[in-house]
């Protein structure tokens, strides 16, 4: 922890009860229960800086330090988190660590501003990037050991492997603790981008990832009003990396934002519990809808990747995608006709969402014309059933 000012949560509480005590001011008499907001660019200093001291602003902030003490408990991270001014400038962080010359080993339906900026990255000739099918497990062995299929590129093993699971928008589940392990035998750092699941439902860091990645703006703030991102990670060395580009690059949260995201970090377990079980109900109706193709969603029996999330998930999810039957026009005519449903970008936030991705440019041909991804927030589950039903009735 980087203030002494901040009560670390007893021992042995479960993740929900977490969410709420942990970077709580240390209980003095007088003193605030919720931290305060610190609105400063610099700090006194005691002369020439020492390590830990703050010194300036886009060093450090004591509002950060709740937030990130929070969710370190949060994913099981033996350091602090590091706090970013948004999901994707953690992505650039976390690309920091794949060295020049090489090899980025990314799932080709991760997030598609992840996707871009590696493209980015591999079209500057920094690094070369393998994308693959991320529940397909011997497939990503075979790149991140750079057998046969993948020498074309003239590169070697792998030096990251990235992790999303279940993935942006397809919903697909890795095997991440038999992918982590593959790829450290091919000495691959592994960051898992957990935006999609949240530490209640799944924990990367225990499944040997050596860095988690969230989008703070979704579930962990929770209510669409920030932009944020964050990393963790147990290793001392990785996280003075990232420190070091964070500071250097200045892609600091702002207090207020971070303060936001800790005061929607408190509710993450009843938001999640509630828009979880809300999405599973939806997915178990749609399934026998004539207006569906097809229901994605790890938590259906028939889903590909059913199993593998009962084993490694609490829970399935708040996210699910069906493809509409009649196309791509028939999708966006259902975005259209919902009343209570949000036809925006982004999810994770206390009100639903809709969007049919392949109205946006960048995202990946693979995915269906006719998806709509649905991110379920917290309203009444059958107000939702009811205005998804008239809008695929019509
Ligand atoms: N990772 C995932 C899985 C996302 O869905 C997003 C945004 O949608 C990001 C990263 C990027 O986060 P931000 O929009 O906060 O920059």
């Amino acid at each position: 922890m980087s203030s002494e000012s901040i009560f670390p949560s007893p021992a042995n509480l479960s993740r929900e009860t977490v969410a709420v005590t942990a970077g709580r001011p240390a209980r003095e008499p007088d003193a605030p229960v919720n931290p305060p907001i610190v609105l400063s660019s610099t700090f006194h200093g005691t002369g020439t800086p020492v390590p830990g001291e703050r010194v300036y602003g886009r060093f450090s902030n004591p509002t950060w330090d709740p937030f990130e003490e929070a969710l370190s408990e949060l994913e099981g991270a033996e350091l602090p988190a590091l706090v970013f001014a948004s999901g994707l400038a953690a992505v650039a962080a976390a690309l920091s660590l794949v060295p020049v010359g090489g090899v980025l080993v990314m799932p080709r339906h991760s997030y598609q501003g992840s996707l871009l900026l590696a493209a980015e990255e591999a079209a500057n000739g920094r690094f070369t990037v393998r994308t693959v099918d991320v529940a397909d497990t011997e497939d990503v062995v075979a790149a991140l050991r750079g057998s046969a299929a993948w020498t074309a590129d003239g590169f070697g093993p792998a030096s990251m492997l990235w992790i999303e699971s279940p993935t942006n928008p397809m919903l697909e589940v890795a095997e991440i603790e038999v992918l982590t392990r593959a790829a450290h035998e091919a000495g691959a750092l592994v960051v898992a981008d957990n935006t999609f699941s949240t530490p209640l439902v799944t924990r990367p860091l225990e499944l040997g990832a050596d860095v988690v990645l969230h989008s703070v703006t979704k579930y962990l703030a929770g209510h669409s009003d920030v932009v944020l991102g964050a990393l963790a990670t147990s290793s001392g060395e990785l996280r003075t990396r990232l420190h070091s580009y964070r500071s250097l690059h200045g892609s600091i949260g702002g207090p207020f934002e971070v303060w936001l995201a800790l005061r929607g970090l408190r509710t993450l377990a009843l938001r999640v519990q509630r828009s979880q079980a809300t999405a599973g109900l939806l997915a178990q109706r749609l399934v026998d809808h004539p207006g569906v193709e097809a229901v994605r969603y790890p938590g259906l029996p028939g889903d590909a990747g059913h199993e593998r999330a009962a084993k490694q998930m609490d829970g399935f999810g708040s996210i699910l995608c069906i493809e509409v039957a009649g196309g791509a026009a028939a999708a966006e005519a259902v975005a259209e006709k919902v009343r209570l449903w949000l036809p925006a970008t982004s999810l994770g936030g206390v009100e639903s969402l809709i969007e049919r991705r392949r109205r946006q440019p960048a995202e990946p041909q693979s995915v269906p014309e006719n998806l709509l991804r649905l991110s379920v927030g917290i309203e009444d589950a059958e107000d939702l059933w009811d205005d998804l039903a008239q809008a695929l009735a019509r």
